[in-house]
């Protein structure tokens, strides 16, 4: 033990450190606290390292206790607190709306839009032929009514936000009907329920959990009933002995008793998913067009744009919903504004809305050209990894995600990489830690990379960190 000692003695003290030229540079470079901070750091790493280490590893001189080494622990520990913990990855996952990786890609023209709204003052909130202040929703509203049919559009924040907002404006003490089989929770935890019971609404269920009937809903109508709701059962489905309420029949029921239907859609397309083989999904023009009076989606899900919730309808319901305070708290910033004009613009023409989209062009990548790309990514790796690593190209399938279509599944084709002696949660952690981090899926002990979520561009950087990853000799 008294041996140990003398290694703690020979520990520097911070202001032996703070004495040397190097710091002196990084105090002018970052802070003086931010520095103090990282040398207090390396130091109580050292003498933890120190009282943890054996005597023999202390004598062989395993452990650095010279200023130098210390002074470059420093700079590493600057370096990264300075970088941006929020930062690009590569998604090799083939989760294509991946939530936690933060959903759509925005297109060329969006990303070009919000660049430019970021680094002007812009007519955010102007009337430029009044000089007289204006709406921020001005800017999409009639790209939405045009694309949807809708007399009236809106956004918020996200579409979490957006039925609040109509729960809120339109059924605050009231009661909202809808069928017991959707009271939908989604990931991040919104549940219908919770949703309903924040927005001071009254939760009255009818049906069963697969069936419900118009007449359910008509016996349940009172001088309390503030609207009929609707929920996409966005990402599960009930199968078999089943029967839901067509949007048209509860349509017209809302309007014999002049109350408002509000459909909550989920993801929300404008395009018709059977093109791509997928199954029918409404898009929101199909709910418009039934007769909804309130339709709310997501920005960034099917949509393919930022995060933002999309409330399209009659102007009578949606007006309540401006004036409402919550309007307020939830309203969109003017980066999501630009992002979503232009995103919306590129669904003037749905050939180029397939071509400009990432999130639908992803969908639609033929599946020669993914086993094209899966072959020469395959031999790209090949070439800079050791032996030790095996390489292979199955099929398999890529999921939408973001809880859309969730039991479609695109087939897809993957490079799969496993190492002789060491397992794949071990190779995921190292890529996950890589700078770009390289997010993969695991199966069966072995990496896939998908090649429908990875963009080209990112391919290089993929190899590259490939490269750097050793095990065993
Ligand atoms: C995704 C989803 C939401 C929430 O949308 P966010 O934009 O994530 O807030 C609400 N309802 C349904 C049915 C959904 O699928």
């Amino acid at each position: 033990m008294k041996e140990k000692q003398e290694y703690l003695r020979k520990i520097p003290a911070v202001n032996d450190l703070l004495a040397t030229e190097l710091v002196n540079e990084l105090v002018d470079r970052y802070s003086h606290e931010l520095v103090v901070a990282g040398i207090r750091e390396v130091i109580d790493n050292l003498r933890e390292r120190i009282l943890e280490a054996d005597l023999e590893k202390l004598q062989n001189e395993e452990i650095e206790i010279e200023i130098e080494q210390l002074l470059k622990q420093v700079k590493q520990f600057l370096i990264n607190k300075s970088s941006s913990s929020l930062m690009p990855v590569i998604n090799a996952t083939g989760v294509i709306i991946h939530t936690n990786l933060g959903r759509s890609l925005l297109s060329k023209s969006a990303q070009k839009a919000v660049q430019r709204i970021s680094s002007h003052y812009s007519t955010l909130e102007i009337d430029r032929e009044s000089g007289k202040r204006g709406s921020r929703y001005s800017h999409v509203r009639d790209i939405l009514t045009e694309l949807t049919g809708a007399e009236d559009a809106l956004v918020v924040n996200n579409n979490a936000a957006a039925v609040l907002l109509a729960l809120s404006a339109l059924a605050a003490d009231k009661e909202v009907v809808i069928a017991r089989g959707q009271l939908v929770e989604i990931g991040g935890s919104f549940r219908i329920p919770e949703v309903m019971e924040q927005s001071g609404a009254k939760l009255v269920e009818v049906g069963s959990t697969n069936k419900v009937y118009l007449k359910d809903y008509e016996r349940a109508i009172t001088e309390e009933t503030g609207l009929l709701l609707k929920v996409h059962t966005s990402n599960y489905r009930v199968m078999g002995f089943t029967k839901e309420v067509e949007l048209e029949d509860l349509s017209k029921l809302g309007a014999k008793y002049e109350l408002p239907v509000v459909e909550d859609l989920g993801s929300g397309i404008l395009v018709d998913s059977t093109l791509w083989g997928l199954s029918y999904e409404p898009t929101v023009q199909d709910s418009i067009g039934q007769g909804a009076d309130v339709v709310t989606f997501s920005g960034d899900k099917m949509l393919g744009g930022p995060q933002a919730g999309i409330i399209v309808g009659n102007k009578k319901y949606l007006d309540k919903m401006k004036r409402h305070p919550l309007n307020r708290v939830v309203r969109v910033d003017k980066f999501t504004l630009a992002a979503l004009e232009a995103t919306l613009k590129e669904y003037r023409n749905s050939k180029r809305a397939y071509q400009e989209i990432p999130t639908l062009r992803m969908l639609n990548i033929p599946e020669d050209e993914l086993k094209e790309k899966a072959a020469t990514l395959m031999q790209n790796i090949r070439e800079v990894i050791s032996s030790d690593f095996n390489l292979a190209i199955r099929k398999d399938s890529s999921q939408i995600g973001g809880g859309a279509f969730p039991l479609e599944k695109l087939p897809t084709y993957v490079v799969e990489l496993s190492h002789n002696n060491t397992g794949a949660e071990k190779i995921a952690e190292k890529l996950r830690l890589n700078t770009p981090p390289i997010f993969t899926r695991i199966y069966s002990n072995a990496l896939l990379f998908d090649l429908r979520t990875i963009q080209d561009n990112e391919l290089p950087e993929l190899v590259a960190a490939l490269k750097n990853i050793t095990y065993g000799n």
